[in-house]
Order: C-alpha cells, then sequence, then structure tokens
C-alpha cells in the first residue's frame, strides 16, 4: 500500500484537484483508493459529491481517537472511497487529543487498514498539527506547485519541516515528485516558472504537467471526477497520464477503451 499526502502551505496551488483526479485516474487504471480529506474546508470531500453535513462521523473523529478508520469510511465507488472532513477540523480542538498532539493520530488510526492500493492525503494550505499528523503517517509526498509567480515563495519552510519530520519519526518519508499545475504553454510566465522549479528540484519533477483546464474547476460542482465528468477534457487527460507516472508504466500505455464503471453510493 502505498501512502501519499498532497501537500504545499500555499493555498489555491492544485492539492485538492491533484488528490480527486489522482485518485479517480489510479482506479480507472484498477486500483483500489482512499482518499483522506485532512482540510476543514472539506473540499475533497465535496468534490466526490459527499455532503459533510449529513455525516455522523468524519476524519475529525480519527483526530480525537473517538473512531477507528473503518467507522468513517465513506464509499464513493468499488475502488473509490473517501474518510470526509468536517468544518469541524478548523476549531483545533482535534489537535489537542492525545494521539493528535503527539502526530500519531492518523498513523494510529490507518495503520491496521489492508485493502487498498493507494492511500491520498488531502492536506489543509497550513503547516500545522494536521499537516505534522499527516507526514508521520505518510510515506510519500507529492508537491503540487501552481505555474504562476511566487509558486517557490515560502517552500524552504515546507522542505524543513519534512526533513524534520523525516529526521525525528518517520524517517521513510521522502518527495515522490512536484507536479507543475495550472500550467498554460501558451505564456512566458509558465515556462519561466516551470523552469524555476526544474532548478530547484530537478528529476523530481512530474514529466506530467497539468494544464490550466475549466472542466478541472467545473467538475467538483457536479459532485465527479473530471475523468467521470468530462473524460475527453485535457484536465482528466493530464491527470491519467500522471496516474501513469506513479504507477511506472510506459508513457505509450494505452487507456482501456471503456472506463470501468463508477456506481455512486
Ligand atoms: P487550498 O489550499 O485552498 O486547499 P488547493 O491547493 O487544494 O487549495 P485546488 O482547490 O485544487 O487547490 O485548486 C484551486 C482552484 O483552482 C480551484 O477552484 C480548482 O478548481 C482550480 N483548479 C485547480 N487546478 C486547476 C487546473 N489545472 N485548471 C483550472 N483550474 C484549476
Ligand atoms: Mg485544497
Amino acid at each position: 500500500m502505498r501512502t501519499i499526502a498532497l501537500t504545499n502551505q500555499k493555498g489555491g496551488v492544485g492539492k485538492t484537484t491533484t488528490a480527486v483526479n489522482l485518485a479517480a485516474s489510479l482506479a480507472h487504471y484498477g486500483r483500489r483508493v482512499l482518499i483522506v480529506d485532512c482540510d476543514a474546508q472539506t473540499n475533497a470531500t465535496l468534490s466526490f459529491g459527499i455532503n459533510p453535513a449529513k455525516l455522523e462521523a468524519t476524519v475529525y473523529d480519527i483526530f480525537t481517537g473517538e473512531a477507528r478508520a473503518e467507522e468513517v469510511i465513506v464509499r464513493y465507488s468499488d475502488r473509490i472511497h473517501v474518510i470526509p472532513s468536517t468544518p469541524d477540523l478548523a476549531g483545533g480542538e482535534a489537535e489537542k487529543a492525545p494521539a493528535a498532539s503527539r502526530g500519531q493520530a492518523l498513523k494510529q488510526a490507518l495503520a491496521g487498514l489492508t485493502g487498498y492500493d493507494f492511500v491520498l492525503v488531502d492536506c489543509p494550505p497550513t503547516l500545522g498539527l494536521i499537516n505534522v499528523n499527516v507526514l508521520v503517517f505518510v510515506e510519500e509526498i507529492i508537491i503540487p506547485m501552481q505555474c504562476q509567480f511566487f509558486a517557490l515563495q515560502g517552500i524552504s519552510l515546507l522542505l524543513k519541516t519534512i526533513d524534520l519530520v523525516q529526521k525525528r519519526v518517520n524517517p521513510r518519508l521522502k518527495i515522490t515528485g512536484v507536479l507543475p499545475c495550472m500550467f498554460d504553454g501558451r505564456t512566458t510566465l509558465s515556462r519561466e516558472v516551470l523552469e524555476e522549479i526544474g532548478r530547484h528540484f530537478g528529476d523530481k519533477v512530474y514529466r506530467t504537467r497539468i494544464r490550466s483546464n475549466v472542466r478541472l474547476a467545473e467538475a467538483p460542482s457536479f459532485g465527479k471526477p473530471a475523468i467521470e465528468y468530462a473524460p475527453e477534457s485535457n484536465g482528466a487527460q493530464d491527470y491519467l497520464s500522471l496516474a501513469r507516472e506513479v504507477l511506472g508504466m510506459p508513457d505509450d500505455a494505452k487507456v482501456p477503451a471503456e472506463l470501468p464503471k463508477q456506481e455512486t453510493a
């Protein structure tokens, strides 16, 4: 089971869009995926058409130690399951619970889970205790970056946090990849920022660039990933390409002609 955090303390760079659409693309290639929404904005939860107001248990109950992972999981489809978030997570109460304050809440709750090929964790745009709990749990990090000015601003703080968690508690933690998001090859700025990201992260930068694509922004309001909402769109195709990279599939691997049926729970 691969455990991956989508993290960057900068807001609005594509973390949630990547968590949701990478999950759907990995499921498209037959993988079973659990998405853990650790952001009180509940964007990943809503992107799967799940209404946080109607839930009895959420990731909040994992942080407070009041629920086991199995009790919180919502089934979106056969291969996509979600641990939803709640606005309650924003109050800071959850982090006061003993396991959460030690950074161990997610790890303890999810350690025994089986049946998934991937756990993808969507992080909030902060470097607080929630994020630390995520970094203590996962083994891999994907950093989505918006191809805009200031993309690398503040990144050293994120790298320092990763380094600290890696040295002190989670030696297996590593940055698997850096993902250029909202890329527009027609603008000099996008190309320059991409070059700068390349200088900074070298071969960690994915070959796939997620192009700016309005379908990616529209899909959440329909409660489904882009691959279901607009399968032919550049957005859906770019995330399929990312999934192939993440899976180590060859570049020219064919997309199955028929999309797997997604039953909505
Ligand atoms: P936050 O830090 O607030 O959690 P985030 O890093 O999760 O933000 P997203 O919510 O994924 O970022 O994206 C920010 C906004 O940009 C959203 O409205 C999303 O729909 C839109 N967006 C993300 N990626 C793309 C893209 N490739 N093309 C067009 N719009 C995009
Ligand atoms: Mg988000």
